[in-house]
Formats: C-alpha cells, sequence, structure tokens
C-alpha cells in the first residue's frame, strides 16, 4: 500500500488537500537550515553549525538522574494537564528565588512542553480568530506561523535598529487597532541579543494599558545575560497585574532542548483556559521530564549549570569579536542569549545568498537574518555557545569566506 496521493494537489476541495493555513505558513528557516546541514554532515562533510539555537553541552547529569529515578520508581504515568503540583511548586521556588516574582503554583502556574507550547496555549486562551497580535521584526521564527495557525494575524513592528534593537513608542502605538488583542515580545531578545531595561520594559507595559491588551512575554533566554545587563520579568513591572503571560523554559539555559519542558505564569483566568486547552490537545507534559526540571528549577543552579554558563559567555565574547574583526561585518556582544547578530551589509553580499555560500562551499552553517523579518535582512545569526573546537574552526572558515 502507498500513502502517496493519486493526484496531490497542493490545495483546495477533496481529500488530498493541505489545509491554506498551512500552505501561507512558511517552514521554519532555522529547522531547515539545520537539517541541511545534518543531511551533508551524513554525506561525510565536516560542517561546523552555528545555525541551531543550542549549546554544545548536554544536560547536566544531576538534572537527568532525578528523571532517571523518577522514571525508575513508576512515574510514568499522566500527570494532572496543569503539571504535577511538586513540578509548579518548583517553578514557583524559581521565581521567588530569581526573579522576584510571588506565583501561585495552584493557580497562576502551568507546565507546557517548552515555549512554543507556552505559546499555543496562550493564544487558544485569549485569541479569537481575526484578532491581531503585535509582535517584533526581527523576531523569532516560529511566532508569525503559530498566530496565523489560530487565525489570528502577526502584525510584525520593526524593531529601530539606532535603539539597539528596540521598540520605538510611537511605532508601537501606531500598530494597536480594535482588533489588537495581545502584545508578543521576547527578552533576552532572539535574535539580537537585547536585554530590555526596566524603563523599557514600562514603555510596553504602558501601551498595553492604554489599549487594554494581553502581553505575552517570551523569556526563555532569562537565565543568560551578560556584563551588567540584567534580566527584568515585565511581570514584576508596576501595574501590570491581570494581563502578563510569562513563558519560561528549560531548552535553552539547562541544555534541554529534547525534553520539551518550560511554563507559564499567568494570571489565573488564563491559566484555567489554558488549562483546558492543555487537557484536549496533550493531555500533560511528560511525567518524568517534570521530576527532571523540578530539580532544574526548583534548586539552586549546581556548578554544572552555572559554570557552563560561564563559559558561554567567553564563548560569546571570543566570537563576536572574531566576527566582528571581519571585513564588511559588525557584531556586538549580546547583552544577554546566545546569539551574535552579525550586521553584513558593509559586505554586498544578501543574507541568503552569503548564509548558503557559506554552507556550500566553506561548509558553515548560519541562519540568514531575513528568516527573523524583513527588518532582519543585511544580518546573520550565529550561535556562539558551539565547542571552541567548532567556534575557531568556524572562523577560520568564515574568514576564509570574506577575504
Ligand atoms: N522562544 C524563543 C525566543 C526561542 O528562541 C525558542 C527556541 N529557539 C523558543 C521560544 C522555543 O522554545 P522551546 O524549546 O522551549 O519550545
Amino acid at each position: 500500500m502507498t500513502q502517496r496521493a493519486p493526484e496531490a494537489t497542493p490545495a483546495g476541495a477533496g481529500p488530498h488537500g493541505i489545509a491554506q493555513r498551512i500552505l501561507e505558513s512558511p517552514s521554519s528557516a532555522t529547522v531547515r537550515i539545520a537539517d541541511m546541514a545534518k543531511t551533508l554532515r551524513r554525506q561525510g562533510v565536516n560542517v561546523v553549525d552555528f545555525s541551531a539555537g543550542r549549546a554544545s553541552e548536554h544536560t547536566p547529569k544531576y538534572i537527568c538522574q532525578a528523571a532517571s529515578e523518577a522514571m525508575m520508581s513508576g512515574d510514568t504515568h499522566q500527570t494532572m494537564a496543569q503539571g504535577t503540583p511538586e513540578y509548579r511548586q518548583a517553578c514557583a521556588r524559581k521565581l521567588r528565588r530569581e526573579n522576584n516574582m510571588e506565583a501561585d503554583p495552584e493557580t497562576e502556574l502551568i507546565a507546557t512542553f517548552g515555549c512554543k507550547n507556552g505559546l499555543t496555549l496562550s493564544l487558544l486562551a485569549i485569541m479569537n480568530p481575526g484578532d491581531e497580535v503585535i509582535l517584533e521584526d526581527p523576531g523569532f521564527v516560529s511566532y508569525a506561523p503559530t498566530i496565523q495557525f489560530f487565525g489570528g494575524t502577526p502584525v510584525p513592528v520593526p524593531l529601530e535598529p539606532d535603539l539597539n534593537h528596540r521598540w520605538r513608542e510611537e511605532r508601537l502605538r501606531a500598530a494597536v487597532t480594535d482588533r489588537t488583542r495581545a502584545i508578543l515580545f521576547c527578552s533576552p531578545h532572539n535574535p539580537t541579543g537585547t536585554v530590555h531595561t526596566p524603563e523599557e520594559l514600562d514603555m510596553i507595559g504602558r501601551v498595553a494599558r492604554d489599549h487594554d491588551l494581553y502581553v505575552i512575554s517570551d523569556e526563555i533566554y532569562e537565565r543568560v545575560t551578560w556584563g551588567d545587563h540584567k534580566h527584568t520579568c515585565l511581570a514584576t513591572r508596576p501595574d501590570m497585574e491581570g494581563r502578563v503571560i510569562t513563558l519560561m523554559g528549560l531548552t535553552k539555559t539547562a541544555s534541554m532542548g529534547g525534553w520539551r519542558i518550560g511554563f507559564a505564569y499567568a494570571p489565573p483566568h488564563v491559566i484555567e483556559a489554558m488549562n483546558t486547552v492543555q487537557q484536549h490537545l496533550t493531555t500533560c507534559v511528560g511525567s518524568f521530564t517534570q521530576a527532571g526540571a523540578a530539580v532544574a528549577f526548583g534548586e539552586e543552579p549546581k556548578p554544572e549549570l552555572t559554570g557552563m554558563w560561564k563559559d558561554w559567555a567567553e564563548r560569546c565574547e571570543y566570537m563576536t569579536s572574531e566576527l566582528n574583526a571581519l571585513p564588511g561585518v559588525s557584531c556586538a556582544m549580546p547583552e544577554g542569549g546566545f546569539y551574535g547578530w552579525a550586521d553584513i551589509r558593509e559586505t554586498g553580499e544578501g543574507s541568503e545568498a552569503l548564509a548558503e555560500r557559506l554552507l556550500k562551499d566553506h561548509h558553515v552553517a548560519v541562519v540568514p537574518g531575513s528568516a527573523f523579518g524583513g527588518q532582519g535582512e543585511g544580518f546573520l545569526r550565529i550561535t556562539c555557545v558551539k565547542s571552541w573546537e567548532d567556534l575557531k574552526e568556524g572562523v577560520r572558515r568564515m574568514k576564509e569566506a570574506l577575504a
């Protein structure tokens, strides 16, 4: 038996069509490039991969141990849709210890399959079809497609390069219409590395209050900021009660991307709605992953984690200064997160053309800035937290490519 459709039509009626909302959505450029790099590797090519947004380290052993013990002792069944009470309590401890927030684990927290699932649950909980959601350009590649999948309209608002990739208040206000439901943003930012100060968060908060909007605050990189830059949670700012959905996760900062784990902190009426969605969509997040993540969030970070973050700062410093020294390229140290956002406009090459040339001719994978939105053209995103060996070899190859 073959699964191939007799006459596969990309769209339209009949059993062989594909839904319009999927056809309208581009595939994830970051995942596509990482896949291309993997294919080259399988063909025996030694590719240095700076495209995927993950560090070279594996999850620290003490976290794996906790999950493994939970699994071996029979913690292998569905949990409450909202997540185990132990995991939610661990998340509440983390928020108190690291973020100055008091969350009620009973009513204000829900376990999610990473931040992407946190976003899915948030949008299904608060957005009606036809609603608009304001987002950053450039911004994380999955935001706009996710909004579209659920019948919403993404409204990208350019970040201003002269404000070091932040929103200008007038421009943000001008994007609000009577269909706007929420502002979605990310700090520390993927791809630009910007970390919002309390005053900048207050600007976003002001706009949200003036127009009675929700704010979805993606804080997946919050545990890694560099130099004097400190992460502040939007939800801790004055007069933000009742409208902020905070998303956090372990994919990036604990090298736990394969675990698919995070949480959302939101007002009780939103958590209740998210919980209803989770009950039907997925039942619950994995039981033993929650047990491992409870240790990763609940306990003070151990040296395996803090030592890794310290080394990441050094790798980001090294990589961005090397990039900055390439002809036609300028790249600042990120304020937070682990990407170099390299300005390549002076090379005269487009971001896709250069990314393709780097991969095909020099076997270095990077993400073209255009993948993050129209305003990303002229930039490349380069993950700086690969092994020292990869960083050095990748720099050598990029020097060759841009000589
Ligand atoms: N938000 C941002 C800004 C990201 O960069 C990523 C991962 N690239 C995600 C969300 C997805 O996170 P998770 O793996 O927790 O779903």
